[in-house]
This record gives C-alpha cells, sequence and structure tokens, in this order.
C-alpha cells in the first residue's frame, strides 16, 4: 500500500475514494483515506487535519506514520509547498529533495519514545532513492523546472525567518525550508517504510509578496503522483525496510508484533 501526506483538499489525487477509516496508534488517532492510486491500494491522510484546523508546526506526524505502518503502508510520499532559500530556485519549481538538516525542537525525536532501549537508526540516505527517481521522472514530464537534489532544513515555526537565519541556511548548504520534515522523516525510517517528498517551491524565504497562494492544482499534482506511484517496482531494491536487519533484539515488543 501507497501513503500519501498532503495538504488540504489533495485527497482527490486517490483514484477511487473511498469512506475514511479511524486508526488508533500510541499517538492518537488519525483519520484515514482509502482508495487507489495507478491501481495500487493507497492511504491519504490530510496533514493539516480534515477541517483544516492543525497548523504545520504542531501536525501529529508521529501518529500519522503510525497509522500507515497499522494499514500496511510499505511506501510513503509527502507532497508539500516549501519556501526557498537557495536564490537559484524559482517560486513554482518542484524540487525532490535529497537531504535534510533538523534545525527544530520537536517531540517525539523518535517513534519508540517511552522505551527503555532506543535503537538508533541510520539517516544516511534519509529520503527512499527509488521513490526519488520516480517522482523526479514524474514531474519531468510535466511543464515546471524540476530539482532532484536540495537539502530541505526543518524549522521550528510558525513565524517566519529573518534574513540573519536565512543566510544562515543557505551558508550550511540548505535549499529550501520547511516546518514539517524532521523528525517526520526519522519515524518512517524507525518504520521502515520508504518516504520521500515531491515539493513546490510556494515563495522565496524573507522575500515579501512572493508567495504564490495557487500553488499546484489537484490535476497536475495527481498526474504526478500517479505516474510515480505506477512506475515504482513491485519489489524494492532499496534498504528502506531494513533498518533493523540484525538487530531486531533492540526492538520493543509493539513494534516487532507490527513489523
Ligand atoms: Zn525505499
Amino acid at each position: 500500500m501507497i501513503g500519501i501526506l498532503g495538504a488540504s483538499k489533495y485527497e482527490g489525487i486517490l483514484d477511487s475514494l473511498n469512506e475514511r477509516t479511524v486508526v488508533t496508534t500510541r499517538y492518537g488517532e488519525v483519520s484515514v483515506a482509502l482508495g487507489e492510486v495507478s491501481g495500487q491500494a493507497a492511504a491519504y491522510v490530510r496533514r493539516f487535519g480534515w477541517e483544516d484546523n492543525i497548523a504545520s508546526n504542531v501536525a501529529n506526524h508521529a501518529a500519522h506514520a503510525l497509522a500507515f505502518k497499522a494499514l500496511g503502508v510499505t511506501r510513503a510520499i509527502t507532497l508539500n509547498g516549501f519556501g526557498a532559500v537557495n536564490p537559484n530556485l524559482q517560486v513554482g519549481d518542484l524540487v525532490v529533495y535529497h537531504d535534510y538538516i533538523g534545525m527544530c525542537e520537536r517531540e517525539p525525536t523518535t517513534i519508540f519514545a517511552g522505551e527503555p532501549l532506543w535503537p538508533r537508526a541510520n539517516m544516511i540516505d534519509p529520503f527512499c532513492p527509488e521513490i526519488r527517481q520516480a517522482l523526479v521522472s514524474a514531474a519531468k514530464g510535466g511543464h515546471r523546472p524540476v530539482h532532484s537534489q536540495a537539502v530541505n532544513i526543518c524549522v521550528q515555526g510558525p513565524h517566519n525567518e529573518t534574513p540573519a537565519e536565512i543566510e544562515a541556511f543557505r551558508r550550511w548548504g540548505a535549499d529550501i525550508v520547511c516546518t514539517t520534515i524532521y523528525p517526520e522523516v526519522v519515524y518512517y525510517r524507525e518504520l521502515e517504510i520508504c518516504f520521500a517528498g515531491l515539493c513546490w517551491i510556494s515563495d522565496m524565504a524573507g522575500v515579501e509578496d512572493s508567495k504564490d497562494w495557487k500553488m499546484i492544482t489537484l490535476e497536475e499534482l495527481q498526474t504526478i503522483v500517479s505516474g510515480a506511484v505506477g512506475s515504482i517496482a513491485e519489489h524494492s531494491a532499496c534498504r528502506c525496510n531494513r533498518t533493523w536487519d540484525g538487530i531486531e533484539n533492540t526492538l520493543p515488543d509493539w513494534y516487532l508484533k507490527m513489523r
């Protein structure tokens, strides 16, 4: 099953949208829409709530990830509009980022919070290379510039960044800035779910009046996502589902039962 994390009204990406189901996790309940994308079973989570009442900096990413795991999601895609700090990017560009910098204080920092022993996930190559490649290829079929590499810095928010912060982020090598990816990306690695994201540049960080409020249309996004999902191999050759191979004895029982 494919999991998709998206914003308001993009659940129309699913070819056939069924009733929502509620999944109870150790981090809370999640309402998930079920359907299909390119003939594959798919689950869609509206990251900011079905009433659009949850701010991006307080969204329950841990519950979303666990709900996907409980439903049998093996590969997940996140769709977001993010700001750019790299001046070579432009509003409306599409970016499939390959790395991140966690620059926020957000709990839990592990899906295993509360356990006496916390296994340590390897975050080298943090985003699934197979999904990234599929997203890049599908995005290049459209009319927008596509960037296949970028460093995404995740800040606390919800306020915007200062000029000094934006300059610092550039010097650190960041290209785009968000408030959602970290520690979310860690949860997916810990849950051994392939995870990668496609973002469209919604604004240039620190530049007033650069916000593109129209963002991307459902139709354009649907074409890219269905193309990417349709081209992902049935059996993954990536390492995303082998985070704990050889060290299963460090995992808590509740995870071993759902693994
Ligand atoms: Zn993978």
